[in-house]
């Protein structure tokens, strides 16, 4: 069976742990690889090799750590299909959503290969007489990566090309689901120059997570993952005086007003909400339609998901693959069960179904609920599978209200044909990332990546500007290089001027 270890000062290292996790293979259902679970001993282990390693690489000049970028981007490149694959085979996505996950990490490092610029501090001159102030930008030391299942290459790849791009050293620590993408991309970072113990990699459970947000070298701590494990990582790295940013889970919703172009919101429904078997932080999961839309809306999604075909994801012409692990497809199903219980209208049912030849995958078809209320479990729980449900409202500020009301505040979207409906909303919304006739509101490398209230815990959104801020510190200086004909002891108190 394969072994997957974690990575330590540039190679592969085994831990001394003894302990091992299964990693299946989503599409057949079987087991497929055992991954090595890190002790607090392993993982002292791979901070004192990130420890060892910072000195060098903070007083590497930025030009040189701007060139790794580049050589990591073009090595990324080059194997991105290698890395699409890694990913499916563990993860279960179709190949081209992986290449899409591939992609938005890609421009996560697109965006490192500016570091000298984003580095930049600021200069005052003549702040008083022979008085200069400057502000710099310094890295943190080592920094800790916790990644979730559900984007094992581009959540990595919000992180730690920021962070070591800033000068930092990094121990990541993915999902134990899907753990080998992370190994790939530790030996490109090492193949694009990046000096040994820059980057490692340790997998674990628990034990290994709790290790790094106490240990005492250990200065920041970036998460993203479920929100009650957020909550925790942000309370015990913060408590443990680490800076943090611990990205939280997500309810989208979607509002479609009775002026909106019912195919286009009818195809980015069905998209946003089963893409990636809806194991994704931006998936849409409720459609609020506001007055008559649901009447229209709803035959046109159904003829939609009539069409997606569910597969292995490696095979041409699946649009969905299955679920990353039995447990959790039985769990998304079970909500399907209660959903009915409650008194939700089951549109699609997408249990029972059984693909050819891979009887045994975690599969489960595109499931639809129309007339969902705020009250239902399928409603007030993050799901986290291919199951959409349709609540219906009167009006416009009763849809507001809905979305407001939510504890999440991730993503969410309109869709309208009204310029000002669509400004009144982008206004009133209290979510993080809104679209506008988009349903996956994802920005850009530039721009930074969080949501609003429990869906994010800290004060700095990931990658962009704030990336940049949350993995370096500002220091301020203020020198005097005085003339030389100003001498002489003054006791009195400095004034400027
Ligand atoms: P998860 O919270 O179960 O796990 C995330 C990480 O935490 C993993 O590395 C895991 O090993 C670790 N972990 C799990 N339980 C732990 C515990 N008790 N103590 C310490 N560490 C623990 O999340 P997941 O199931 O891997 O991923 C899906 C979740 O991630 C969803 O809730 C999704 O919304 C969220 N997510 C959020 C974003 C975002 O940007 N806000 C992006 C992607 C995924």
């Amino acid at each position: 069976m394969r072994r997957i270890s974690h990575w330590v000062s540039g190679k592969p290292w085994e831990g001394s742990s003894g302990r091992v996790g299964p990693v299946f293979d989503p599409a057949r259902g079987t087991q497929q690889g055992e991954v090595g679970l890190a002790s607090a001993e392993d993982v002292g282990v791979a901070v004192a090799a990130a420890r060892e390693a910072f000195a060098g690489w903070a007083a590497t000049p930025v030009t040189r750590r701007q060139r790794v970028m580049f050589s990591f981007r073009e090595l990324v490149e080059r194997h991105r299909l290698d890395l699409a694959r890694l990913i499916t085979s563990e993860h279960g996505k179709t190949i081209e959503d992986a290449l899409g996950e591939v992609q938005r990490g890609l421009e996560v490092v697109e965006f490192c290969c500016g570091i000298p610029h984003l580095q930049k501090g600021e200069f005052s001159e003549q702040v008083s007489s022979g008085v200069d102030t400057y502000s710099v930008r310094q890295p943190l030391g080592v920094c800790v990566g916790i990644t979730p299942f559900n984007f094992p290459a581009m959540v990595p790849m919000w992180m730690f090309p920021v962070a070591v791009a800033c000068g930092n050293s990094f121990v990541l620590k993915p999902s134990e689901k899907d753990p080998s993408a992370s190994l790939l991309l530790a030996e490109l970072l090492g193949e694009a120059g990046l000096p040994d113990g820059v980057f490692n990699v340790v997998h674990g459970d628990k034990e290994a997570v709790d290790a790094l947000l106490t240990h005492p070298e250990v200065a920041a701590v970036s998460f993203v993952g479920s929100t009650p494990i957020a909550r925790y990582i942000y309370s015990t790295a913060s408590a443990a005086g680490k800076r943090v940013q611990a990205l939280g889970g997500a309810k989208n919703h979607m509002v479609v007003l009775p002026d909106a172009d019912m195919e286009l919101a009818a195809d980015a429904a069905v998209s946003a909400g089963y893409g990636s078997a809806g194991e994704r932080c931006m998936a849409i999961s409720v459609v609020v339609a506001v007055g008559d839309a649901a009447d229209r809306l709803i035959p046109a999604m159904v003829d939609r998901i009539h069409q997606l075909k569910v597969g292995p994801g490696d095979v041409d012409g699946v649009h969905m693959g299955p679920l990353v692990t039995r447990e959790h497809r039985d769990k998304v199903a079970s909500y399907i069960t209660t959903g009915v219980e409650q008194g939700a209208e089951l549109v699609v049912d997408g249990r029972g179904l059984t693909v050819p030849d891979h009887q045994d995958g975690f599969y489960l078809g595109p499931t639809l609920f129309d007339r969902v209320t705020p009250a239902m479990s399928i409603y007030t729980d993050e799901i986290f599978g291919p199951v959409l449900s349709v609540v219906r409202v009167d009006t416009y500020p009763q849809a507001v209200e809905l979305i407001n009301n939510n504890p999440y505040g991730n993503g969410t979207a309109i869709f309208t044909n009204d310029g000002g409906a669509a400004r009144t909303f982008q206004t009133d919304i209290q979510i993080g990332m809104v679209g506008i006739n988009l349903p996956i509101p994802v920005p850009l490398s530039f721009y930074s990546f969080g949501g609003w209230k429990h869906s994010l815990y800290g004060d700095h959104a990931i990658y962009g500007p704030d990336g940049i801020h949350f993995y370096t510190r500002q220091k301020t200086i203020i020198a005097r290089w005085p003339h030389p004909s100003h001498h002489g002891v003054n006791l009195g108190f400095p004034q400027n001027g």
